[in-house]
């Protein structure tokens, strides 16, 4: 059942001016009230919805990580979502949404039965889709994730899942897996603090939106090794992702790998043996996976998949675009807004400090968001003059 949210008259809504530790946008009949509450010293955004045609209030179910709830500006991006923008933090901790009609809002609010918002930070830089890696175990993918990531270790981030099976001699927790107590795991996937998860050869396996947010939010391509029911999930899911299966050259050699890793029982073997089987059936369901890689010659393999991944692109560093300062402290405030841009004055003498006065925030990149994080922020700063702006104060 559904949690049901809280509904109260009011007979308007007062705002004083230039209050910027709360902010009221207007979307079609609704009004989003933004503001700052600090209950037990802690600071949290509280968020009201107006409804203007039946002058009543809603408190939404609000999920995702929160900003740091300082002092913040807000605008409507489009229908879906809302920018806030964060003062007194790092450029790079700055830029939140707020979606209020997304896929993913729409579907929780399905689930629910009541109001639901969210919350997505936004991170800089190139939006590259995450990468889900499926395949029947011994079939060599964490062999291939391990040659991707030590060739580019700050290209690639490894989603560290949740798992209830026990570690394998040099498996190290928090590292190959977070392992976990099943009811603990339970208790968080009723939560809502997975991705997707799924009870693959007797245990129960899940990728926390923590896990895929931490590597996003460290600018890196995120890498998902899990099985074809979680890839489903994810394709169900709003976070896009590019799908690789990965097969063997035959079933002999899958079975021969398996044995020579050394690291299962017989019993367990033939338990994922069996279950390859069907996880091979379902490596052709349409529309589920992008690309098939055969893994024959593993080098052959891992140039293959190379590939797939655009690394053979010399220019793809080139593409990182950006701000090169996004760790220094910024106050910047929401000036304008045009259909492929908004602007970002600075609110103190940032000139002075050799930062830009104007900020440009691309929206055409602007990819992903909750569950996880908003990918393809692109900011530039602004020659006003060039620009014909004036500075407002
Ligand atoms: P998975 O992560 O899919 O369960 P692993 O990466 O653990 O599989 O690989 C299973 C075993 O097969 C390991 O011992 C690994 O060294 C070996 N292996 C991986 N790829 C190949 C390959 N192309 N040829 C031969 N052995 C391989
Ligand atoms: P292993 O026990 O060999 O590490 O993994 C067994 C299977 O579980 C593999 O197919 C692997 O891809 C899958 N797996 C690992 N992590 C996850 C996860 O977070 N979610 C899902 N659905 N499967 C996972």
């Amino acid at each position: 059942m559904g949690e049901e949210a809280p509904e109260f008259r009011v007979e308007s809504i007062t705002l004083e001016p230039k209050d910027c530790h709360r902010n009221a946008v207007q979307v079609g009949n609704k009004t989003y009230v933004i503001g700052r509450s600090d209950e037990e010293s802690k600071s949290h955004f509280d968020i009201k919805i107006l409804d203007k045609l039946t002058q009543t209030w809603v408190v939404p179910t609000v999920l995702g990580a929160q900003p740091p709830s300082r002092s913040h500006s807000a605008i409507l991006v489009n229908d879906e979502k809302i920018l806030v923008v964060e003062k007194g933090v790092s450029l790079n901790d700055s830029i939140w949404f707020l979606e209020i009609d997304t896929p993913f809002v729409k579907q929780q609010r399905k689930i629910k039965g009541s109001e639901v918002v969210s919350w997505s930070k936004g991170v800089l830089g190139v939006a590259h889709k995450p990468v889900v890696i499926s395949g029947p175990s011994g079939v060599g993918k964490g062999t291939l994730i391990a040659k991707l990531m030590k060739e580019y270790p700050s290209k690639f981030g490894f989603s560290v899942s949740h798992t209830t099976r026990s570690p394998r001699v040099k498996e190290i927790d928090g590292v190959h897996y977070h392992f976990a107590e099943r009811s603990k795991m339970e208790q968080d996937i009723s939560e809502g603090k997975f991705l997707e998860f799924a009870h693959v050869h007797g245990n129960l396996y899940g990728t926390s939106i923590e896990a895929v947010e931490s590597v996003t939010d460290e600018g890196k391509r995120c890498i998902l090794d899990i099985d074809v029911q979680g890839a489903r999930s994810v394709r169900a899911s709003s976070l896009e992702a590019i799908f690789i299966f990965v097969c063997p050259p035959s079933f002999e050699e899958l079975e021969q790998r398996l044995r020579a890793r050394g690291t299962e029982t017989e019993e367990q073997i033939q338990k994922r043996l069996k279950n390859a089987r069907a996880e091979l059936d379902q490596s052709n369901s349409p529309g589920l996976f992008d690309h098939l890689l055969v893994n024959d010659d593993l080098e052959t393999c891992y140039e293959n998949l190379k590939k797939l991944l655009s690394l053979d692109d010399e220019h793809e560093d080139s593409e990182d675009c950006c701000m090169k300062d996004g760790k220094a402290t910024a106050c910047y405030s929401i000036l304008s807004k045009t259909e492929s841009e908004i602007l970002l004055q600075s609110d103190i003498g940032e000139l002075e400090k050799g930062s830009a006065n104007l900020l440009a925030l691309g929206l055409s990149s602007l990819t992903g968001g909750a569950p996880g994080r908003t990918r393809g922020l692109k900011i530039q700063p602004v020659n006003p003059i060039a620009n014909g702006l004036k500075a407002i104060r």
